[in-house]
């Protein structure tokens, strides 16, 4: 199956440089904005962006780049897909904002039921809207403080969950997330996280909970937890994918314990990781799902979907937001949802999983320096090391991302070490498109290891 046969795509699905990168148009255009854009916003590709469609983004200065990042595992549908402009286009002209918490709207409830059916279990739901994913996180630690009378969270090593003061505050990663905006969030306490390239080889997936549920026990006790939030594939952490049975066996202690369990799948869903959710590859059951990035097509919209016992203990007013769910956005979501049904998005991730892991874990093969290959779907990573050690190699991986560049392939690093080349392609990447980019990382990470 190709999703790329199923769209016509408005712009060349092809790797096209017309200047060398970046162009004159983006040099300029990063001069003006050294002038008046705040320096504590970091771009990681110092291209302007002009055109996106499909797996490619064309510059300003008329360069077509493959884009193995959509925009942080946003554009899974693409970056313009046809469904999404037409809704957009068609809920604009009409109204663009009334504010849920005024006068409703028929797309925000529509919305709520689809991710109702959509997030893993069968239990009663109920749904709020926001509009980042670090509100949706917030959120979700609100509802289960509220609900439990309990006020301790949980969350682990390599975690990223945002950029507010408590997302900071469950935030592992220091620099650059954290560094000089404390005080902190207070009652955030940090586990251990399943960790397989890192953890001692052997260590199971529930031995790794266990680890995490002792000092759970013994540092703030199970009376005083409110909630456990996981991500259930760390993404700014590195793409970790803890091993089988720990999310499991962490979900069945926190049921057990009256602790709502909480999965951050803001990176990880809607059909990422060849699933809908990433909690679907082991039938975990969160008690909440905060979700957001690929929920609308690139709109910002995000979400919060739990049991509805918890979310109804929430007295009317206590959660909401003006641009919550915003009319747009929400038919925006609505006509992605669609897409991705259409396309069986779930089954094409999973094909590029199958493309890409084969590629890099032969790579892997013949050069020493990857450490792993690992993720799932179209989540995909490889962990660049000290050959022989699994000492980080944090310059090995700026070389391979700037290289790749240069060539035209957007890529991105993640992991706390700063060592990880992460791909997230848009689902909808036609396969030669993305064989052109694997080739292309190939011969970045030969030249530069
Ligand atoms: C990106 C991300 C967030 C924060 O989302 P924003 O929309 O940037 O606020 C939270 N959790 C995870 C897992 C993320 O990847």
């Amino acid at each position: 199956m190709n999703a790329s046969e199923n769209t016509a795509f408005r712009l060349p699905q092809k790797r096209n440089l017309v200047t060398e990168l970046p162009g004159p148009n983006s040099r300029a255009l990063t001069e003006r904005r050294r002038a008046s854009v705040a320096a504590g916003v970091g771009s990681s590709v110092p291209v302007y962006a002009a055109d996106a469609d499909g797996g490619v983004i064309v510059d300003v200065d008329g360069n077509s780049l493959i884009d193995l990042g959509a925009g942080i595992a946003v554009t899974n549908v693409g970056a313009s897909h046809p469904a999404v402009v037409d809704a957009v286009r068609d809920q604009a002209g009409r109204f663009t904002h009334t504010c849920f918490m005024v006068t409703p709207y028929e797309g925000y409830v529509q919305v709520a039921e689809e991710l109702a059916a959509l997030t893993p279990g069968d239990h009663d739901k109920r749904t709020v809207l926001f509009n980042s994913g670090a509100e949706a996180v917030e959120n979700a630690i609100k509802v289960a403080r509220l609900a439990t009378g309990r006020t301790a969270v949980v969350a682990f090593d390599h975690a990223y969950h945002g950029r507010t003061n408590l997302t900071m505050a469950l935030t592992a990663k220091s620099m650059p997330y954290k560094t000089n905006f404390g005080p902190f969030a207070p009652e955030v306490y940090r586990m251990p996280m399943s960790y397989p390239f890192r953890d001692d080889s052997g260590l199971t997936g529930k031995e790794a909970a266990q680890r995490a549920i002792t000092q759970i026990e013994k540092q703030i006790g199970a009376d005083s937890l409110a909630a456990i939030i996981i991500e259930p594939i760390q993404g700014e952490g590195g793409f970790i994918v803890p091993a089988p049975g720990f999310l499991p066996t962490l979900a069945s202690w926190a049921r057990a314990n009256g602790v709502v369990f909480i999965a951050d799948e803001v990176q990880t869903g809607f059909a990422r990781t060849g699933s809908w959710f990433a909690c679907d590859h082991e039938l975990v059951v969160p008690d909440i799902i905060a979700m957001a990035k690929g929920i609308a097509g690139g709109l910002p919209l995000s979400a919060i979907t739990g049991r509805a016992e918890l979310l109804d203990k929430v007295h009317a007013g206590g959660l909401g937001g003006t641009y919550g769910g915003n009319p747009i956005a929400c038919a925006a979501a609505l006509a992605t949802i669609e897409t991705m049904r259409e396309l069986d998005l779930p089954a094409r991730a999973r094909h590029i999983e199958e493309v890409v892991t084969t590629r890099l874990r032969a790579l892997a093969e013949e050069i020493p320096a990857i450490g792993d290959v690992r993720g799932r779907g179209a989540m995909l990573a490889m962990e660049f090391v000290v050959p022989g050690t699994t000492e980080p190699d944090a310059e090995l991986t700026r070389a391979v991302v700037a290289r790749a560049l240069e060539q035209g392939v957007i890529l991105l690093t993640c992991g706390t070490y700063g060592n990880v080349v992460r791909l997230l392609p848009p689902l909808v990447i036609g396969d030669d498109l993305l064989a052109d980019a694997l080739d292309v990382i190939e011969g970045a990470v030969r030249a530069a290891s």
